[in-house]
């Protein structure tokens, strides 16, 4: 891969997810990166810790993001964003997923004519409920290059009319994430018992999304659920800032009195206690992928999925409920055998290479679009 100009390539990102999804391509980026942070994601647990984690450049941060409704978060983060793009030196964007933070690092690349990148392009839940749905239609029409993690993820974009030659399938960043952040297995075991667990003999939960946390009573189904289950093997649950305070007004702590409640953990941590967990249970994106990884089971409790290759073999898909319990027993009852079997396949997500082939198109994308302004010099 050619050196690229300082700066030239803005990596747009704000949440946890992106931060861990684009790490390693902002690694083999180097100086060419500028890392640009909305600040959508603003408390030390959730992003500042992270970037420390993983040795991400101090990014440009935007201010007055956080925390607002979602069309001021796009609006406030696509004003500034202009500005960064109008004085800076980006030749190219990437943005990563489907958060707010993305959609505004798309248009704003937009505005200005930049190409943009989209890592982790072509997901679809096809529910119309999830904000993030319409945050990857919006970004997928205007992107000029498609990372598409999976043949699903370029077929999704294929039946949309995007053309093949935008699409490109990369694999899903995540793998490699993963492989190189999970610790070392004597670190992993000093870990769960230093917590005093052993390994296999918990479950590993986390709950966040508006559908599970927002409305009561899909948020005592979860919890109460995850509660009868703390009856018969210790649950961790890292407590997302989000749950925790919809939990409180909910009047729904007691709930969590049985489960081993943590504050949200490192990436580091947060994988070892994966890595060695009986079975997770979730309603994160990220975790769908990276028990392919891993190589163990979770039940994800939500309403939809758009990553339904992690659902043949090592996911089931339940609504918060009754369903929940049955689904976790069965897989829980599977035992050793049947995290053996998961630990054997290859996971569907890649082979660890998707932030290389990502860098290898950026510089072809920047190097193609500074050539005629070098020539002319
Ligand atoms: N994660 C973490 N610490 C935790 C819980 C999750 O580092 O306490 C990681 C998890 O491994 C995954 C990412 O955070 O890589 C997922 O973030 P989130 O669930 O917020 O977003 P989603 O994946 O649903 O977009």
């Amino acid at each position: 891969m050619p050196a690229l100009p300082p700066r030239s390539v803005a990596v747009v990102l704000g949440t946890r997810p992106e931060l861990v999804k684009l790490t390693e391509l902002i690694r083999l980026l180097g100086p060419a990166a500028h890392v640009v942070h909305t600040g959508q994601h603003y408390d030390e647990e959730l992003s500042g810790r992270f970037l420390a984690e993983f040795g991400i450049p101090e990014p440009t941060y935007l201010t007055g993001v956080g925390g607002q409704p979602r069309a001021v978060q796009v609006s406030a983060a696509l004003a500034q964003l202009d500005a960064v793009f109008r004085d800076g030196p980006a030749r190219a964007v990437v943005v990563q997923g489907d958060t707010n933070a993305a959609l505004a690092g798309a248009l704003a690349a937009n505005a200005r004519a930049l190409p943009l990148v989209h890592v982790e392009a072509g997901l679809r839940s096809h529910d119309r409920n999830m904000p993030e749905e319409h945050n990857r239609v919006l970004i997928d029409r205007i992107a000029d290059v498609l990372c598409a993690a999976t043949p699903e993820n370029r077929a999704n974009l294929l039946a949309e009319g995007v053309p093949a030659d935008r699409i490109d399938v990369t694999g899903n960043t995540v793998v490699e994430a993963a492989h190189r952040q999970l610790p070392a297995e004597r670190v992993r075991l000093a870990y769960l018992a230093g917590l005093g667990l052993t390994p296999d003999g918990y479950l590993l939960a986390t709950v966040h999304r508006p559908e599970n946390t927002d409305d009561p009573a899909a948020l005592r189904a979860v919890l109460g659920e995850l509660a009868a289950l703390a009856e018969e093997v210790p649950v961790v649950l890292p407590l997302h800032p989000r749950t925790r305070a919809r939990a409180e007004a909910a009047g729904l702590a007691g709930l969590l009195a049985p489960l081993r409640v943590t504050r949200p953990l490192g990436y580091r941590d947060f994988l070892a206690l994966a890595r060695h967990a009986a079975l997770l249970v979730s309603d994160s994106g990220g975790v769908q992928e990276e028990v392919t990884v891993l190589g163990r089971p979770l039940v994800v409790v939500r309403n939809s999925t758009e990553r339904p290759e992690a659902m043949a073999d090592f996911a089931t898909l339940v609504a918060p409920g009754p369903e929940l319990g049955r689904a976790a027993r069965e897989r829980l009852a599977l035992g050793a055998a049947g995290r053996a079997q998961l630990a054997a396949l290859p996971s569907p997500f890649g082979d660890g290479l998707a932030s290389q082939r990502i860098a290898e198109l950026l510089a072809d994308l920047v190097t193609a679009r500074t050539a005629p302004y070098a020539a002319a010099a």
